[in-house]
């Protein structure tokens, strides 16, 4: 089925320009009709690891694509690498898509990049996408709020470049400040994030629910509990990209299919 976005005027592709666009969580029916419309025009395309193969293959044949993530151990693109690309993509005139998983602005680098296609002058649009931590919630049938439960949620990163906890999330705070925490890149540092929550006033039996490959094959949905909630990644042998969710909130969890 051919779906025609002729009638949602869109806005133009413009050659030379850079847009920056969020692919969803995975699974190709979360793409924006923005997102389509951009892998329809786009003249070249430089994609992320965590976007999936079938998304690309909704794109013009005739695109190149350039592949900027980790694969098999060799070393990934620097970031000032990525940007010069896209950079000089666009003075060549192309239509460039920056395709990142989930939402280019949460927690992808995203920032970066807008920022150094302004500091060159070119023109570029932020198209947003489902981020990871939202579709892991509605997979696990975990509403991000209730107002039983809680009124704000906080979305953190638990790994920095060096591999440690990113040094400006003030975990303390966090732990007092809200009572649901979305967790990203949660497997490696779990251990360390549900100490200091604990150390912080949360309880070690609080819920905690992680969700790997949300909405492709394979995903997987562990229950456990803040003190426990290490141990039981590993055993249950979950693998990235997952996200974990922290809070009262997580019980909500839907119980059936
Ligand atoms: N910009 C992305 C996040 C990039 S950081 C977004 O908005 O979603 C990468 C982290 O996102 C992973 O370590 C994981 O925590 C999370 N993630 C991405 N895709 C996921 C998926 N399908 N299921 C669970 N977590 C995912």
């Amino acid at each position: 089925m051919e779906i025609d976005l002729s009638p949602l005027d869109l806005p133009e592709f413009a050659a030379g320009a850079v847009w920056l666009v969020g692919a969803g969580p995975g699974a190709p029916g979360l793409l924006s009709l923005l997102a389509l419309y951009a892998l329809k025009q786009a003249d070249d395309i430089v994609y992320d690891a965590l976007v999936d193969p079938r998304i690309l293959d909704l794109a013009r044949p005739e695109a190149i694509r350039h592949y900027a993530g980790k694969r098999g151990g060799k070393p990934s693109p620097q970031q000032p690498d990525i940007s010069n690309r896209l950079v000089e993509l666009a003075r060549q005139g192309r239509r460039v898509l920056r395709l990142k998983g989930g939402d280019p602005f949460v927690f992808g680098r995203g920032g970066e990049e807008a920022q150094a296609l302004e500091a060159a002058n070119i023109p570029y649009r932020v198209v947003p996408g489902i981020t990871a931590g939202v579709a892991a919630l509605a997979e696990a049938g975990i509403p991000l709020t209730h107002r039983d439960t809680n009124s704000s949620v906080a979305f953190v990163t638990a790994y920095a470049s060096g591999g440690g906890l990113p040094e400006d999330v003030d975990w303390e705070s966090l732990a007092k400040g809200s009572r649901l925490l979305v967790i990203y890149m949660a497997l490696q540092n779990l251990d360390r994030i549900a100490r200091r929550l604990i150390a912080a006033g949360r309880p070690p039996g609080e819920p905690v629910v992680i969700v790997s490959r949300a909405t492709l094959p394979g995903s997987r949905v562990v229950e456990t509990d803040l003190e426990n909630a290490a141990a039981d990644a590993k055993r249950a042998g979950i693998e990235a990209p997952a996200v974990a969710a922290v809070g009262r909130t997580v019980r909500l969890k839907r119980a059936g299919p």
